[in-house]
Formats: structure tokens, C-alpha cells, sequence
């Protein structure tokens, strides 16, 4: 009898269940809503990464339909042979004046940015230098670079000064030197301090790129992100990234910078060039996405009211709500058993806010990470904070 050559599966999986380390895959019924049938129980969405609620605005819908109708449901091809459309070419411009930038280009996804093009930034002889907390996608990108990496300690700039004063001694001389950080951390609501970064970047010749997937459509001028947030110049940070997938509502990763870094990117990025380009549907929904953040500044102004009267009301309830200064707010309950307890207890109350638990963030720090929305309404907050809090109790949290 020969070996199942499969039988590792079975085994990592039931490895994974036993520590508690599986994802359960929770079921939405129907659409992303402030209030959605999750598991076939109504509760308030407090997680999702839909912060102004756009991925059921109904310009957006609607701009999706008419693109069907126009353009069809797929776009043939990927974008250098065959799959790019008017609204392709369209997408990238209003994002570029949305940004401010000279150019924008648009990519599958974030993930398929980052894979893409940071191992074309930076290759043999180069060095990147990054920050501990980045995001998998970055570290997957760096890995398929032939860079030397370094890590520096999380959002703090002395250690990075040291590790660049490093960088320029070494023998021989770095080509190039790429400085890559996550503008708003994902699992602890933090914004890195890009102002500073920049200068130490101009100082040392580095490139500086930032990943600005959950700071776009929240910080920054009516949301255009964390450039416009410390009032940067545009050749102060050389790639802004981010995605669709967020704030905008729909899929999608983008950089923004110089016309040569988009022809550069497109030239070389080989998840652009080798992967089927976006749908119509999905290109007309981005679209209309950046002319509802042009012309309705009410979202996000919404979202920052209700995340300051969350972040207070959880603080004068006693929970530690770590470093948060963004709409990721994290309540930190510390043991992981306490945290998948606290997150049931609140989906029974009527809230669905997952736990995030070791390898996700340290073992002492187990959280439920929650996401405010701009399309709660103030009733929607005050009964998400109602629960927080006797679920707290219940508990002994606070
Ligand atoms: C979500 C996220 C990505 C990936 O974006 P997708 O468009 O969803 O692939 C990349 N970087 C960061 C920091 C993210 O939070």
C-alpha cells in the first residue's frame, strides 16, 4: 500500500485546531451592511474593513451595473496585451488628481502590488529596510527581491537612524536603499511617523514607499491619505500604495507617484503584467468610489466623530484601548481564551467583532480588534458601546 501523499493536510489542519490557531470562517447572508446576517443571526458589523460604508453606496452600485451593460462582465485579457479599457485609463487618472500625484497605476489587488513591484525596486546589492509590524504582503514582496533586509524596531525613527547610519557604512556601498513602511498599522491602529521617516529617507538617498491601505478614505484632506495627513510633498514619498479593498469599498492596489515610477511599474511588475486586468464592474465601482470621496467629505467626517466618541466611551469604561489615534481601535483583553470569549459573548449581545490572538500580535496581548463605520448610525454606536461594556463586565474585563 502506498502513502497518501496528501495526508499532511488532514494532520496541519487538526494541528491548527487543536491550539486554537484554525480560522472559522464566518458567513455572510447577503451583503456587507451596517447591520448583516452573519451566520443567520442580524448583527452590528464591527469589523470589516468598509469604513465609509462605500461597498453598498448606491453610486457605486449603480456605476457597477451600467459597466456590465457597457463593457461586459470580464475584461479579456490582462492589461498589456488586451485587458486595458477606457475605464482602466480613466480609473488611474482621477486617482492621480485625487492624490495629487503626477501618475497612479492600478494593480489586482494590494497584495499583488506589493508582491509586484517591490522586488523591482530593489534587487542584488540593495538593502530594504522595513519596519517590524509591516504587512505579509511587504514581507512577501521583500522576499522575492534579492535585497538584504533589515528590521527596525516599530514606528521608532532612532532605531531606524541607526540602522541607515548602518547601512551607509557598509562595504561595499548599497545601489540602493529602499525604506518601506505600513502608514497605519493594521492590527494596533497606530500611524507610522512618515514626516519623520521622509527626512531621515532624504538624508540617507533612500527611497521611501508607504503602504497606505488602512489610511486611505480616513486620514488625510477629505481622505486622500496619509501624504496629505503630515502635508508631504510629493517627492518626499516616492510610492504611495494602497488598495480598493478598504475605505474605497470594492478590490483593487494602486501606487501614486512619478510618471516614471508608473511606466516602470507596468514595465516590470510581473503580477501586473501576467494577471488578468479587473472586470469593467469593478473598475467603474473604483471610479465612482473616488467621486463619492470628492464630493461627499460628510463619510469620513462621520467616521472620525463616531471613532472618537467609541475610543472615549471604552475609555472611561475602563478598557485599554492600546495606541490607537485612527478608527481601528483595539480592545486589548490580554490572554487569548478571554478575547475568543469576549468576541462570542458580543456576537450573542448582537455585535460581530472577531479576536486577534498569538502569532497575530503578542501572547499577552490578545484583542478584539474592532473597525468603526461611517454608516452606523449614532443609535448603531451607542449600542455597539452598550455591549462592549456589559460584555466587559460580564467577563471581568473592566
Ligand atoms: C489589506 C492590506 C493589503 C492588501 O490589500 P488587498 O488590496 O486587500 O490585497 C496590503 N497592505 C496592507 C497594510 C493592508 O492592510
Amino acid at each position: 500500500m502506498t502513502r497518501d501523499p496528501t495526508g499532511f493536510l488532514r494532520q496541519e489542519v487538526d494541528q491548527l485546531v487543536a491550539s486554537e490557531l484554525d480560522w472559522k470562517l464566518r458567513v455572510l447572508d447577503g451583503p456587507s451592511l451596517p447591520w448583516s446576517v452573519i451566520d443567520g443571526k442580524k448583527v452590528l458589523m464591527f469589523c470589516s474593513n468598509n469604513y465609509l460604508g462605500l461597498s453598498n453606496h448606491p453610486k457605486l452600485k449603480a456605476a457597477a451595473i451600467e459597466a456590465v451593460r457597457t463593457h461586459g462582465a470580464g475584461s479579456g485579457s490582462v492589461r498589456p496585451i488586451a485587458g486595458t479599457m477606457d475605464l482602466h485609463v480613466e480609473l488611474e487618472q482621477r486617482l492621480a488628481r485625487f492624490k495629487g500625484a503626477e501618475a497612479s497605476l492600478v494593480y489586482q489587488s494590494g497584495f499583488a502590488t506589493n508582491a509586484g513591484l517591490i522586488p523591482q525596486l530593489v534587487g542584488e546589492g540593495d538593502l530594504v529596510i522595513s519596519d517590524e509590524l509591516n504587512h505579509g504582503s511587504i514581507i512577501d514582496g521583500v522576499r522575492l527581491s534579492r535585497a538584504e533586509r533589515s528590521v527596525y524596531k516599530h514606528a521608532d525613527t532612532d532605531d531606524l537612524a541607526r540602522v541607515l547610519s548602518e547601512a551607509e557604512r557598509h562595504a561595499p556601498a548599497y545601489r540602493r536603499i529602499l525604506l518601506i513602511t505600513d502608514g497605519v498599522f493594521s492590527m494596533d491602529g497606530d500611524v507610522a511617523p512618515l514626516d519623520r521617516i521622509a527626512a531621515l529617507g532624504a538624508d540617507h538617498g533612500a527611497m521611501v514607499y508607504v503602504d497606505d491601505a488602512h489610511g486611505e478614505g480616513v486620514l488625510g484632506e477629505g481622505g486622500r491619505g496619509i501624504v496629505s495627513h503630515f502635508h508631504l510633498r510629493r517627492d518626499q514619498v516616492h510610492v504611495e500604495m494602497g488598495t480598493f479593498s478598504k475605505a474605497f469599498g470594492v478590490v483593487g492596489g494602486h501606487i501614486s507617484g512619478s510618471t516614471a515610477l508608473r511606466e516602470f511599474a507596468f514595465n516590470k511588475s510581473r503580477t501586473w503584467l501576467l494577471s488578468g486586468s479587473h472586470p469593467p464592474a469593478v473598475t467603474a465601482a473604483c471610479i465612482a468610489a473616488v467621486d463619492v470621496l470628492e464630493q461627499e467629505p460628510e463619510h469620513v467626517a462621520r467616521l472620525w466623530s463616531h471613532t472618537r466618541r467609541f475610543k472615549q466611551a471604552m475609555h472611561d469604561a475602563g478598557f485599554n484601548t492600546g495606541q490607537s489615534t485612527t478608527p481601528i481601535t483595539p480592545i486589548v483583553v490580554g490572554d487569548s481564551g478571554l478575547a475568543r470569549r469576549m468576541s462570542q459573548r458580543l456576537f450573542d449581545l448582537g455585535v460581530f467583532a472577531l479576536p486577534i490572538v498569538f502569532p497575530m500580535v503578542a501572547r499577552d496581548k490578545a484583542r478584539i480588534r474592532t473597525i468603526m463605520n461611517a454608516a452606523l448610525t449614532d443609535d448603531d454606536v451607542g449600542f455597539a458601546i452598550d455591549a462592549f461594556t456589559r460584555a466587559g463586565r460580564d467577563l471581568g474585563v473592566v
